[in-house]
């Protein structure tokens, strides 16, 4: 099964659960902002990931054979010897706690936040929303992800299933969803939390629960933040938002400025 299948799959599911139990019922399927994010799947990071791992896995499998040829004693693949359950667990926790740390750089420097401010840019919330990113986000955060990893020689059959692993934990933590975690809420993210991570900064904290698959790290590093049962924010979004473009393209292009609406130029002084 391909990972536009599961994909597709997955989706199926996630907009019968957010029929059945939705967080804010007022919200419809077609919701503002919807053909955006469709289109954001083309840009869709888990299945640039999973094409990345192939490709870097014969790389890497060559690197080894030039290795041994050279009679190196070191093998550059550690990681293929492992069952790919164990690949799997590893690569799940080291990766997630590798994403949460680039999530605080995406919000703590200017620059990478200009990137993610894309995916900031979802005002109403649903799981399609976790396809919305800045292709440069996309293309540096699977780069760095799934390279390292199969230079490593994970096997790319355990690195598609943490792609598949992933792409369901982005739906669920972005979806329409009312789930009380229970004490689960300390160890796996979830929608009400991911919520919190999107508030407008006139709703809530900011800088809260960076979070991608586990919640753990936030809450050992004093960055978890979460009100109240069933509390969400009033607003999301950030400070400028009502100058951000709409459409992908303008959206691809807002780092670079050439998508932004022109600042007015200051009065001259009397
Ligand atoms: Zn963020």
């Amino acid at each position: 099964m391909t990972y536009w299948l599961w994909l597709a799959a997955l989706s199926a599911v996630f907009i019968v659960f957010e029929r059945l139990r939705p967080r804010d019922a007022r919200q419809g399927l077609l919701r503002p902002g919807l053909a955006t994010d469709l289109l954001y799947i083309v840009l869709n990071g888990h299945w640039l990931g999973v094409g990345l791992a192939h490709l870097t896995e014969s790389v890497a499998r060559a690197l080894d054979v030039a290795l041994a040829a050279h009679g190196a004693s070191i093998h550059l693949r550690v990681a293929a010897a492992w069952p790919w359950w164990t690949q799997l667990v590893v690569a799940f926790v080291v990766l997630d706690f590798f994403q949460w740390s680039i999530h605080n750089l995406l919000h703590r420097v200017p620059a990478l936040w200009e990137l993610h401010k894309v995916h900031h840019s979802i005002q109403v919330m649903d799981f399609w929303g976790s396809m919305r990113f800045h292709f440069g986000e996309i293309v540096v955060y699977k780069s760095l992800q799934y390279v390292p990893l199969a230079l490593l020689g994970f096997d790319h059959r355990a690195l598609f299933v943490l792609a598949v692993v992933s792409t369901a934990m982005g739906h669920f933590n972005h979806a329409n969803l009312r789930v009380p975690m229970g004490p689960l809420r300390y160890v796996f993210n979830g929608p009400e939390m991911h919520l919190w991570h999107h508030a407008h900064p006139s709703a809530g904290p900011g800088n809260v629960n960076f979070a991608i698959n586990l919640a753990l790290w936030d809450w050992l590093f004093g960055t978890a933040y979460l009100p109240g049962d069933g509390v969400a924010p009033a607003r999301l979004g950030f400070a400028d938002i009502e100058s951000f473009p709409r459409d992908p393209l303008r959206q691809e292009l807002w780092p670079l400025r050439l998508g932004a609406t022109p600042v007015p130029a200051p009065a001259a002084p009397r």
